[in-house]
């Protein structure tokens, strides 16, 4: 019975062990260069950011202090192939809380640009761009909501720019970058 217990320890220990051959040493370098995140090597690891970070609290593997780490680390495919990097959703509490001043969410944007750039953006992320990009919204608004609004005398939304924001799209690479991940 208690050989049964020990057999998923032994491979959860498996998958957290690091391998040196999985670690880029000039990752962190890289990210350093996104805005915002150039003070990712000042991190201690004293945990601030994982007890204040509101989605940490709702989810079992969202840890900012241990994306930290692993970015510290270059574990570089693991970070890049893990959906819980968009789990972050930007309220700054992480920032605001740091006594490194490491800028925990420019961070996580950075590791979400490099993931995109790999073509892994997650499916829906690719749906409310796509949207955007169509009508300038990131959710289409049904009709029954659009009349309800006039029933209640509230002002029609405001229509979208569509030519400035396909102009943004395009001068950003996004457009192409949505094309890509299309293929
Ligand atoms: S609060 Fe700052 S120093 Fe502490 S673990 Fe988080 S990023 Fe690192
Ligand atoms: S910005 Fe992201 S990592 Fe920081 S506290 Fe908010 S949700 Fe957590």
């Amino acid at each position: 019975m208690a050989e049964t217990k020990k057999k998923p320890q032994a491979e959860a220990t498996k998958k957290t062990m690091v391998k040196s051959s999985e670690m880029d040493p000039r990752f962190k370098y890289d990210i350093s260069k996104f805005p915002g995140a150039e003070k990712i090597a000042l991190c201690f690891q004293c945990g601030t950011c994982t007890a204040d970070c509101p989605i940490a609290r709702f989810d079992d593997f969202y840890r900012p202090r241990k994306l930290i780490r692993m970015t510290q680390l270059g574990l570089k495919d693991r970070l890049l192939s893990n959906d819980v990097i968009w789990l972050c959703s930007t309220c700054f509490t992480c920032i605001d809380h740091c006594p490194q001043d490491v800028g925990i969410a420019s961070i996580v944007r950075a590791l979400r640009n490099l993931t995109v750039e790999r073509s892994h953006m997650p499916a829906v992320y690719k749906e409310l761009a796509s949207n955007i990009r169509k009508t300038g919204y990131a959710y289409t608004i049904p009709n029954m909501r659009l009349r309800k609004r006039q029933e209640t005398g509230l002002p029609s939304l405001p229509k979208a720019n569509l030519e400035s924001i396909t102009k943004l799209f395009d001068v950003t690479g996004f457009s192409k970058t949505l094309e890509k991940e299309k293929t």
